[in-house]
């Protein structure tokens, strides 16, 4: 997955670009910049690639969340469902605008299942966020439906999905808003960074303004601006900015790449008895940025994870015991240790989730491994992998 594992001379060129005029910030300072709008050009670039007339960078993934549910006008006491397996920004984001992070079932997509976001949906949700989790997609045509039949808006992190699509649309295009980090693991990385896309008009004017402390951005005097509502700084550097515009190039050919790695893999341990795979919805096409698969039950998994680790198999994650992608580990959200006090709105709604019932999760959870595909692997080094993970799969 991670971009940073082929940087090279374009990466460079563009940061030099910036740091020959030694302007590092994306607003302002015209005459100095000679010409350079880092920011600019990577929201161009993303909007280009991703098919959606808008595009904002902001400083991160979880900033793209928070400042695309700000946008939305999504605040104290609303619901957004999001599922139990996903990365923490995603309630970081929700809990960030006083809103309340409804925990819902994944499937076998290992994102939401729908018939759980049917049963989840009360007054006040507004928002359904699916997570595209580990290279593949929700069943967004059936989101897609609950949403407008309920009048909802679809959010969707795209965090570790960039380059995947689902019925030949760009996974992050498809609802009402998506959101990409460029984080330093990420597909596409540029330090610290992430973006938001929207084809909705006053969502983007919402969008770099309330990214911006609430400035307008009408004319070329700052001082002069003025700030139609309160907003906050989320704001994308030129330098990384500067890295994220050579790394968007190169997403389809970093795709491909993974997409030949993870195949060799698959195809190797597909013919295990036991072995079965993460199921991609109709019309889906993954990013490639891990294979996931199921084992029969979760001794064996427990099991094969050990073992594959063992014998060198690195970047393979059992997400049922890790601690920041699934609800189990989650003990400051359920416990909702906050540093100050919550607002009042999310200590009277926030579901009591010590007592939850997410077995439905568990169920896939439990029996799940996802293993990372890394684009610098050399044909020997995948080899070597892809027989060992036989060996080991194959000795469950
Ligand atoms: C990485 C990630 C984020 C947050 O991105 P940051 O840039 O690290 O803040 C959000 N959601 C998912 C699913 C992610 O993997």
């Amino acid at each position: 997955m991670p971009g940073f594992e082929l940087f090279g001379q374009e990466e460079k060129r563009q940061v030099h670009d910036v740091l020959d005029n030694g302007v590092l910030m994306r607003y302002g300072f015209d005459a100095l910049r000679n010409g350079h709008w880092k920011a600019q050009e990577l929201e161009a670039a993303i909007a280009k690639r991703m098919k959606t007339t808008y595009c904002h960078t902001v400083s991160s993934g979880t900033s793209a969340l928070t400042v695309a549910l700000a946008s939305a006008g999504i605040g104290a006491g609303d619901e957004v469902i999001m599922p139990t397996f996903t990365f923490v920004a995603s309630f970081e984001s929700i809990l960030a605008v006083g809103a309340i992070p409804v925990l819902v079932d994944i499937d076998d997509t290992l994102t939401l299942d729908p018939k759980a976001v049917e049963r989840a949906i009360t007054k006040n949700t507004k928002v359904v966020m699916p997570v595209h989790m580990c290279g593949s997609m929700a069943d967004l045509d059936a989101l897609k439906a609950i949403c407008v039949q309920n009048n909802l808006l679809l959010l969707e992190d795209a965090c570790q999905a960039i380059g995947g699509s689902y019925q030949g649309k760009p996974l992050g295009s498809i609802g009402d808003l998506g959101c990409f980090s460029f984080d330093f693991v990420k597909t596409v990385t540029c330090g610290e960074g992430g973006a938001l896309v929207t084809n909705n008009q006053a969502f983007y004017e919402n969008a770099h303004k309330y990214s911006d402390h609430g400035h307008d951005h009408i004319g070329n005097d700052r001082g002069a601006e003025t700030h139609p509502f309160l907003g906050y700084n989320f704001r994308i550097s030129e330098l990384n900015a500067a890295v994220g515009c050579a790394q968007i190039q190169r997403l389809d050919d970093f795709v491909t790449i993974q997409k030949k790695n993870y195949y060799v893999l698959r195809d190797a341990v597909s013919a295990i008895k036991g072995v079965t795979f993460r199921r991609v919805p109709d019309g889906g096409e993954e990013n490639y940025s891990f294979l996931n698969f199921f084992l029969p039950s979760e001794a064996l998994t427990r099991k094969a994870h050990k073992a594959l680790g063992a014998v060198g198999v690195d970047g393979c994650f059992y997400w049922y015991n890790n601690n920041w992608h699934y609800y189990r580990k989650w003990e400051h959200l359920i416990q909702k240790k906050s540093l100050g006090r919550l607002p009042s709105e999310v200590v009277k709604c926030l579901p009591n989730y010590s007592k939850a019932d997410f077995s439905a999760s568990d169920h896939w959870m439990g029996r799940t491994i996802s293993c990372l595909i890394k684009l610098g692997w050399t044909e020997e080094e995948l080899g070597e992998r892809a027989q060992k993970m036989v060996k080991v799969l194959q000795g469950m």
